[in-house]
């Protein structure tokens, strides 16, 4: 899968992208990462400016049409074909794991970094696909939202984790993951639980279940109404709220 990202400040970006797992899917040929400086397409041959101000007056300045238009038609020029255009703005659907699924079947994406204000309306409705946020809070760019995207999204791609860990992890099947430990058996007087020791795989399982539930309904339990529960789960569920409720009316 290939990411092309439109930006002010490349070297963030292949900075982020070049380290740890992405870098290793990287050298791997599973994934590239692309940054391509918008002010290269500036306009303006003396001073490379991008932005200007707002018609109407306002504060801050705006990313031009131009520039990014012209930007945008040279990086589709080498890619071969017009890919989906993911513009990161505060204004976009809140990202999460399905989108992350979805974005991963794709064989080219491309990023559009806003910066100051944002970006001329005008170009975001003649070249972009999909406006998508990382969350309910305004950040300066759109640099650490696209590396956030394109790390969530590179572990759905096919050999880039090892195994099977995405299926096991948080929100896969709508539930967050179960707590997990690792040597020593005991850490400052906090012992692994016993479960986990006694090698009998369909109990560590069923732990493992029930931890998942409890834990998502503990502190997501939104998720809850979207996760795929069995018989079991739904008694075991039913089980905690009944426990939960009690606890409260003691507490009164
Ligand atoms: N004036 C804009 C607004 O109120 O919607 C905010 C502009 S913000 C200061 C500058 C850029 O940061 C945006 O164009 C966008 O690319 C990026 N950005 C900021 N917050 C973001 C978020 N929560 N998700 C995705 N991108 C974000």
């Amino acid at each position: 899968m290939n990411f092309h990202v439109m930006t002010l400040f490349p070297e963030l970006i292949q900075g982020a992208a070049s380290q740890s797992i992405l870098g290793r899917a990287e050298n791997k040929g599973i994934i590239s990462v692309e940054a391509v400086n918008i002010r290269d397409y500036s306009t303006d041959m003396k001073h490379h400016h991008v932005d200007d101000y707002p018609y109407g007056g306002g504060a801050g300045m705006l990313m031009q049409a131009e520039p990014i238009y012209r930007c945008y038609e040279d990086l589709t020029e080498k890619i071969g074909h017009r890919a989906r255009v993911v513009y990161l703005t505060p204004q976009g659907r809140v990202f999460d794991q399905q989108m992350a699924r979805e974005f991963a079947e794709e064989e080219d994406l491309v990023f559009l970094c806003g910066h100051y204000e944002g970006v001329d309306e005008r170009v975001i409705e003649m070249i972009v696909t999909d406006c998508v946020s990382i969350g309910d809070y305004v950040l300066t760019g759109g640099e650490l939202p696209s590396l956030v995207m394109i790390d969530a999204i590179s572990r759905m791609v096919p050999g880039v984790l090892s195994g099977d860990s995405a299926e096991i992890e948080s929100f896969h099947d709508n539930l967050l993951e179960y707590p997990q430990y690792t040597r020593p058996e005991e850490f400052m007087g906090r012992k692994v639980p016993e479960i986990l020791l006694s090698g009998h795989h369909a109990n560590i399982e069923k732990w493992r279940r029930e931890k998942r539930i409890e834990r998502t309904l503990e502190v997501r339990p939104d998720l809850l109404c979207k996760a795929n529960l069995s018989k079991n789960d739904l008694k075991y569920l039913r089980k905690l709220k009944e426990e939960k409720k009690k606890e409260e009316e003691n507490n009164e």
